[in-house]
């Protein structure tokens, strides 16, 4: 299945033009757990001209054949390090530095030392889309504990590295952004904050792994991941809001939710257009009842909730303030972001 961002950068028919939409296709090959969709990814042109991707590591560019780590590196062979996923639109890369702070945020607790500054690491992103001439993209960012021994200790690993990949991505079916998904809420909690803060935005996902293997094995897109107290937490890829009696309402970080940069950007577009802003603890009662419902994320982007659990959600068509906030969304995209060709 297609929604593991760690798949989706695909690469390279020649002179192909893509819409974010046009990146799915049927694929009779794949399992179909539980009866569901099947989809696979088509290639991807990761630039505008089907030249092949070029890919940041360490400060020097390879070609994706030779853009290669270490089998000794502690984020493959542990999941110990950092990342982050970035959207470009209309040549600009949206809400760069808040992304690059939550990387520092998420090194800084793992005890990580990123070998670049912040406006290094900016200039990088910026100079990595250039070079795979993206305008509307997605841009993985990754830094990784680095090289060590088979042991644990993460002292034993040198340099990390910082690797940076600039393509595209479709996380979900185009369909499913018009008449919405269908969610279910599944066993696998999320992370106690006391185990693996989930705030930390880690190279170790399995806990979100498990709860989509669920999901997709009930045939939906997307899981609802409950915290240990049974409050809605977040999906295992976007973060989850309601519409209840016009208020937004969306869980608290201290749930168990990422502090999504797409999530913020909702809140902030929300209040500014008068809505009332809430982050309660949320049960599945307040999903099963809500008005709306909507996820966000930098692949996702923002995408209805019609269903969940076999309940449908309002009116079980995606709804007005939803489709408000997309509008809104698309339109903040046009004109923020960090230029990639001043
Ligand atoms: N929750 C999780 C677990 C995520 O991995 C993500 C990012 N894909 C999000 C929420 C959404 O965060 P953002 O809007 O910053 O992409």
């Amino acid at each position: 299945m297609i929604s593991n961002p760690t798949t989706a950068v695909d690469k390279t028919p020649k002179n192909t033009k893509l819409t974010s939409n046009q990146a799915l296709s049927p694929d009779p090959n794949l399992p179909a757990p539980g009866g569901s969709l099947r989809f696979k990814l088509r290639r991807l042109a990761p630039t505008l001209t089907g030249e092949t991707m070029r890919i940041f590591i360490d400060g020097k560019y390879y070609d994706e054949k030779n853009a290669k780590i270490s089998v000794f590196d502690h984020g493959l062979l542990y999941g110990d390090g950092v990342f982050e996923g970035i959207r470009a639109y209309h040549g600009r890369v949206f809400k760069l530095a808040e992304h690059i702070d939550r990387l520092f945020n998420s090194a800084h607790a793992i005890l990580l030392k990123i070998p670049m500054t912040r406006a290094g690491i900016i200039r990088a992103v910026v100079e990595c889309c250039r070079q795979n001439k993206i305008r509307d993209g997605y841009i993985r960012l990754v830094v990784t504990r680095g090289v060590g021994t088979l042991g644990l200790n993460p002292h034993k690993c040198k340099r990390p590295s910082v690797i940076i990949i600039a393509g595209k991505i479709q996380l979900y079916p185009p369909e499913f952004y018009q008449r919405g998904l269908d969610l279910v809420t599944v066993a696998t909690a999320r992370n106690l904050h006391s185990a693996l803060n989930p705030a930390i935005k880690s190279l170790n996902y399995l806990n979100n792994i498990m709860a989509k293997i669920e999901a997709l094995n009930s045939g939906c897109e997307e899981a609802i991941m409950l915290n240990s107290e049974g409050f809605v937490a977040e999906c295992t890829g976007d973060n989850l809001f309601i519409v209840k009696a016009g208020q937004l309402l969306t869980p608290p970080l201290s749930a168990g939710a990422l502090y999504g940069i797409t999530r913020g950007v909702v809140m902030e577009l929300a209040r500014e257009s008068g809505m009332a802003v809430g982050e309660p603890n949320l049960t599945r009662y307040d999903l099963f009842n809500a008005d709306e419902c909507f996820l966000t994320g930098t692949g996702a982007e923002l995408i209805p909730v019609v269903k969940i659990d076999g309940r449908v959600i309002g009116s079980g068509k995606p709804g007005p303030a939803t489709k408000k906030l997309v509008g809104q969304f698309r339109e903040l995209t046009k004109v923020s972001g960090e230029p990639i060709y001043p």
